[in-house]
């Protein structure tokens, strides 16, 4: 940090994707190829979703193997604990290790639906965290999930800060948020994180605006703060697709800047949602990639958990 502040021209911010596991093999094929055309776009890294209780997860599995060894995009998966024995978590890990991912983001899942306990072997991601370090060492990137507006299951800010610092003390690598669309109150979140001892990176999670219905939808689901220039700006055209989008990439564009200005931010991760059309309206809004004839990338090639940042 001290560095990007003292320099007059830091490197243009990098970037990631996200993808999750689709419902059909028809599905996964698609996002095999939209995987291997948003390659040329040059992300940092790609990560893929765990569907908490390990649903689907040889195809999480697959998936990484697939993007990692066959299209050679740098992987990380998430995995969850919730209802997983320690015997199908090392399946996972195992399996990652052989398909050559370096990358985990550790994470808990959320509670079973029913509302029945969690019948794994961990009881917090904290926990998980410290076993894949018991276990392999070094050989993982682990990452872990944060809440710049709070988490539903905690009311109190500072034990939500203290339940994170957790994981980074027990070896998380770096930390990725849930989505956002207030900067203000982010940076405000990550002056917080660094003053209680926080070092490593801040990947902020980016969701590109699409249409209006999905934005609500999702800004609902994830409890999250809406800024009321916003609703100001797409609202009046909330009926028009083309035109939200549009308004959107602005919107977004000028709060990853914003994330960037505030020297807290080197690396935007975003929440494709398996489609690709959003994102690079916002990347090229940010001049991280060039304008659509040729995707050549623009930003530095380093990940961004890498220890000599
Ligand atoms: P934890 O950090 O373990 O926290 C869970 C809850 O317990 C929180 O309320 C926390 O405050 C509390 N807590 C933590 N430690 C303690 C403690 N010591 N004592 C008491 N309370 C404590 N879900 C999926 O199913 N699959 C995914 O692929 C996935 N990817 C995600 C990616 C990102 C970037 C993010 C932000 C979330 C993702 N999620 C995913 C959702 C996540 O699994 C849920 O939000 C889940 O409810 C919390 O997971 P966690 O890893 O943050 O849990």
């Amino acid at each position: 940090l001290a560095q990007a502040h003292s320099s007059p021209n830091p490197p243009p911010a990098t970037f990631s994707f996200e993808f999750f596991v689709p419902k059909t093999s028809q599905g996964v094929q698609n996002l095999y190829d939209r995987m291997d055309r948003m390659y040329d776009l040059n992300p940092i890294f790609i990560d893929i979703t765990w569907n908490a209780g390990g649903r689907s997860s040889s195809l999480t599995n697959d998936m990484v193997y697939t993007a990692q060894s066959t299209l050679g995009l740098e992987t990380c998966m998430h995995l969850t604990c919730t209802n997983m024995k320690v015997e199908l978590i090392d399946e996972a890990l195992q399996k990652a290790y052989a398909s050559g991912c370096e990358n985990i983001l550790a994470l808990r899942g959320d509670p079973p639906l029913d509302g029945s306990e969690s019948t794994g072997d961990f009881k917090y991601a904290k926990d998980l965290i410290a076993y894949i370090r018991k276990n392999y060492g070094d050989h993982f990137n682990i990452g872990v999930a944060a809440y710049p507006e709070g988490h539903p299951e905690e009311d109190l800010d500072d034990l939500i800060l203290e339940y994170l610092k957790e994981k980074c003390d027990v070896g998380a690598d770096f930390i990725i948020t849930q989505m956002f669309y207030d900067a203000d109150n982010f940076i405000l979140w990550c002056d917080r994180l660094r003053k209680i001892g926080i070092t490593i990176p801040i990947i902020p999670g980016i969701m590109p605006i699409s249409t209006y219905a999905a934005f609500m939808r999702r800004a609902k689901w994830s409890e999250i703060a809406i800024p009321q220039h916003f609703l100001d700006a797409l609202e009046p055209i909330k009926d028009d697709d083309f035109a939200v989008r549009q308004k959107g990439t602005e919107l977004v564009s000028e709060m990853c800047q914003k994330l960037i200005d505030s020297g807290h931010i080197k690396h935007l991760h975003f929440y494709t949602m398996n489609l690709e059309r959003s994102t690079i309206m916002v990347l090229e809004r940010l001049n991280l990639i060039e304008p659509a004839k040729s995707h050549e990338i623009v930003g530095g090639a380093e990940l961004p958990w890498r220890k000599s940042l």
